[in-house]
């Protein structure tokens, strides 16, 4: 997607440790008109799944999810990362490395949200090392729900997450996919700027 590169080249800050800063549009602060063409994009690459459902996890993912479900018409359902009091009955539980914090989190899901009818597009703002991915797509399996796919804002394609999901036979669309970055120099590379 053109203009989130355009957007990712122009703001985007790279940090060491293979971290892209993009807090000023992606993830803190939010440019909610990008986000609906994102959101367009991505019912335009899924409009051949019956979409009922999207998955997020808190707390980068939840405003990119909530702006995509209005062109799906869906609710959105997001995992919490900490068992809270206010999370009723039964759950889907599972545990996630974070990539950018280094812990180790139990991310679940009420199972009262999740359900085998369910054809659930998960939404995430990255993909890294797929820790994240993965955790969000064992919720769907343990749900008995059909993972339709997933959409990720921005892949790190040099990171080994999109590999490992898409062996695993995931559908996994991402509108931006770095082939490499480098912190030094500032610079980026898009996996079509290759070619
Ligand atoms: P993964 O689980 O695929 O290793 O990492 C994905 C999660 O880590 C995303 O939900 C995202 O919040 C965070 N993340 C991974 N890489 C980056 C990055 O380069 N920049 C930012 N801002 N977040 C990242």
């Amino acid at each position: 997607m053109e203009l989130l590169k355009e957007r990712i080249r122009k703001d985007g800050i790279i940090k060491p440790g293979n971290v892209l800063k993009v807090d000023s549009f992606l993830n803190h602060q939010m440019d909610i008109d990008l986000f609906e063409e994102i959101g367009k994009e991505f019912k335009r690459l899924f409009s051949d799944c019956p979409i009922n459902k999207i998955l997020t996890i808190e707390a980068s993912g939840i405003g990119i999810a909530c702006i995509v479900a209005r062109h799906f018409h869906v609710p959105v359902v997001f995992a919490k990362k900490t068992q809270s009091k206010n999370i009723e009955g039964e759950v889907y539980s599972t545990k996630v490395q974070s990539f950018t914090h280094k812990k180790t989190y139990d991310v679940m899901v009420a199972k009262k949200f999740l359900n085998p009818e369910d054809n659930v597009l998960i939404i995430d703002d990255f993909l890294a090392n797929g820790c994240a991915l993965l955790g969000l797509s064992q919720l769907v399996f343990d749900s008995g729900a059909t993972l339709c796919g997933a959409g990720i804002c921005v892949e790190k394609g040099f990171q080994v997450g999109g590999e490992l999901i898409r062996s695993a036979g995931v559908r996994v669309e991402s509108l931006a996919i770095i082939e490499s970055m480098d912190a030094e120099k500032g610079t980026i590379v898009f996996r079509e700027d290759e070619k």
